[in-house]
């Protein structure tokens, strides 16, 4: 437990270092709201959470008309599966956008399964050491179908190798969890990667008409855009060409000393980024 805190502490340290402070107002009627979390409505059948322990960590709802499905859980929201229970009748499927403390935290611990990334698995050790439910395995492309409304799996690796976005193409928007960096992208793989994600999910976002993705941090006005996941592919070609170069942050954690702020977003990343 006393690493859990220790790994959390960083995160949010760093969060709330780096990221530019937005200033938070969700719109929508408030739903839930105790201690640890509060849960706002975005539409008549999605909500979002946001947690109070790693800089506003953002939690989503999704109901269709037979299935929920819970975006992410947050830090250490206790009883979570109650919470959701109280806002949605519909069974529901837990799922991650990546595996890091701020969205599979111990709240994650009352759940029996959980779906990631199988590229995430390599955090899970680190990440979610207590977990004794079943880990499932996402698949790209994959497709759930929660009665009346279709939630399409998109890997898009970069931050983590397993980072994940969940995709609703009639309603025109996804969920990016940490992938496009609420604004402060920390990169953890590489440029390479970060490009070829960035690509894939711009080609996404033309093919379907989605202009906006809610991301791990939420704030109310912190979207990522369509503009957003082109302007990463622009940095990371010019960061792989050598025609941009990242500024010294010695108050960078977990080897990420370099930083790149441009077009509004801040990138982190360490020298092996570049290779
Ligand atoms: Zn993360």
């Amino acid at each position: 437990m006393k690493k859990i805190i220790g790994i959390i502490s960083v995160f949010c340290i760093a969060q709330i270092s780096l990221l530019a402070q937005p200033t938070f107002q969700i719109e929508g009627e408030e739903v839930f709201a105790n201690d640890d979390v509060v849960f706002h409505k975005i539409d008549e059948h999605t909500w979002v959470g946001t947690g109070k322990a790693m800089s506003n960590e953002s939690l989503y709802l999704v109901e269709g008309n037979e299935k929920s499905m819970l975006i992410d859980a947050g830090t250490n929201i206790k009883d979570l599966d109650k919470i959701v229970a109280s806002i949605t009748t519909k069974p529901f499927t837990v799922v991650a956008t990546h595996v890091h403390p701020d969205h599979t935290g111990p709240s994650i611990d009352v759940f029996s399964e959980i779906y990631i990334n199988p590229a995430d698995t390599v955090g899970i050790p680190q990440f979610m050491p207590d977990y004794k439910g079943e880990v499932k395995f996402l698949k790209d492309g994959e497709i759930f179908d929660l009665g009346g409304r279709k939630i399409e799996v998109v890997f898009t690796p970069g931050h983590t190798p397993g980072s994940t976005t969940f995709i609703d193409k009639d309603a025109k928007y996804g969920f990016s969890g940490d992938s496009f960096g609420s604004g402060n992208l920390l990169l953890i793989t590489n440029f390479s990667t970060l490009k070829s994600t960035c690509e894939k999910t711009s080609a996404l976002m033309e093919k379907y008409g989605i202009d906006t993705f809610y991301p791990g941090h939420f704030f109310g006005s912190n979207k990522e855009t369509r503009k957003r996941v082109d302007d990463l592919k622009t940095i990371s070609e010019d960061a792989l060409a050598g025609k941009i170069e990242g500024e010294e942050n010695p108050n960078g954690f977990l080897g990420l000393n370099l930083l790149i702020n441009k077009y509004g977003v801040r990138v982190n990343y360490g020298k092996d980024a570049l290779k």
